[in-house]
């Protein structure tokens, strides 16, 4: 049985990277940028007023100035601003050649309708200089950063609107158990709905691969053994769900195996989630994940978020928040690392959600995060400070 350091240091050892392609920005949020982006302009592109007022050299501020003209923000100033001279200008217009300094117009008069006095006792320069904030050439976004709103706006600005990203990796979903029903149907007195197949295309999706849903095998070798065979061609992450633990019925190691997969491991000290399974056949990589949809939901989150993003050039770091345990959380084995659902509050505490057990996927609908709890420690006490890392 590999801790979970192990098992996650063995997945990241396996990261195959993905070739890049082309998008749009529309498409862009939530991809990883495949290269660096170069800016082509200087931003700002001119030395830029920052405020409403009037454009003007800081040794006249004394003195009653004559205004030359009226700068919109995107007009070209027709004159330099020479001696007791002034340009009125906007937020965001061209400051004109000559002037070093904007006051704002909340701080002046004027005692003419063609001359313009400063009331104020001092002023800061108001200008945002050329090139202050990138140099053309500059790189201004660097290749694995996961693309969100923010990114979006750098991108336009350089003029970036076919953005180069990473492909989604293709992940083909499998669910297998005799039990299960589609959710489209209404099981009979032993069968129970395919959660897991949907729960991980979505989780996919939110990690910014592109999902294959396979359907459900039943529990024979000849159908799981058809459904990886179809996900190993077509896919570049194989996902599995159930059949991997100690049943008369629990296939998908020894499938895998007569499928060409080498198993790194097939156990880790992790709850929910011992039975969980990583393999790799050339280019392939698999996850045999339990089949109780809590388990699998957060194996997904341990194990399978972090490569998924890794195959696509982005290092991965999670999320979390600090916050306090509103209750005190006990527990009997300790050879495992617990991952415990909780619920967060806005006063900083954080309180276990009522849980069943790994089969409970209500559980997971309250819960804002997971807080760890490590091997050998059997109570963490109320007001403990966790580090909740976010879902
Ligand atoms: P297994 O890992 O195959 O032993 O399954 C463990 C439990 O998870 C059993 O109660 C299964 O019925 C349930 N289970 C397995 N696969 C799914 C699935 N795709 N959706 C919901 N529950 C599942
Ligand atoms: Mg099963």
């Amino acid at each position: 049985m590999k801790s979970y350091d192990e098992a996650l240091n063995i997945i990241m050892d396996n990261v195959v990277r993905l070739g890049g392609e082309r998008t749009d920005l529309e498409s862009a949020p939530g991809r990883i940028l495949a290269e660096h982006v170069v800016s082509d302009v200087d931003m700002p592109p001119f030395d830029k007023a920052a405020m409403d007022g009037y454009a003007c050299r800081r040794e006249d501020l004394g003195e009653e100035l004559t205004v030359l003209e009226t700068l919109a923000a995107g007009r070209v100033p027709t004159h330099a601003v020479g001696p007791k001279q002034c340009a009125k200008i906007m937020t965001g217009a061209v400051v004109p050649e000559g002037a070093d300094c904007v006051v704002m117009v909340e701080y002046t008069k004027n005692p003419t309708e063609t001359t313009m006095r400063f009331t104020g006792e001092n002023t800061d320069d108001n200008i945002c200089p050329r090139g202050e904030d990138v140099r053309t050439g500059d790189v201004v976004l660097k290749a694995g950063q996961l693309i969100r709103p923010q990114h979006i706006a750098v991108l336009a600005s350089v003029g970036c609107v076919e953005p180069p990203v990473a492909c989604r990796p293709r992940v083909g979903i499998i669910s297998t158990g005799s039990e299960l029903v589609s959710p489209s149907e209404k099981p009979e007195p032993s069968q129970i709905r395919d959660s897991n197949s949907s729960q991980l295309s979505a989780q996919v999706i939110r990690s910014g691969g592109a999902s294959v849903n396979l359907g459900s095998a039943g529990d024979t070798e000849e159908a799981i053994g058809r459904a990886i065979e179809e996900a190993k061609s077509e896919t570049d992450m194989v996902l599995l769900t159930g059949g991997v633990s100690m049943g008369d019925f629990d296939l998908v190691p020894d499938i895998l195996e007569k499928k060409g997969f080498d198993i790194l491991f097939a156990k880790v000290a992790v709850k929910p989630g011992k039975p969980t399974l990583f393999a790799r056949a050339g280019d392939v990589v698999c996850f045999g994940l339990p089949g109780n949809p809590v388990s699998s939901y957060v194996m997904f989150e341990l194990f399978v978020r972090p490569l998924l993003y890794g195959m696509m050039g982005h290092e991965w770091i999670p999320a979390t928040s600090c916050a306090t345990l509103a209750e005190t959380y006990r527990r009997k084995k300790t050879e495992r690392l617990s991952w415990v659902p909780v619920t967060l509050r806005e006063d900083g505490s954080a309180t276990p959600v009522e849980y069943h057990g790994p089969a409970h996927s209500g559980s997971l609908t309250g819960a804002d995060g997971l807080i760890p709890v490590p091997v050998g420690v059997n109570e963490l006490a109320k007001e403990t400070n966790v580090t909740v890392r976010l879902i």
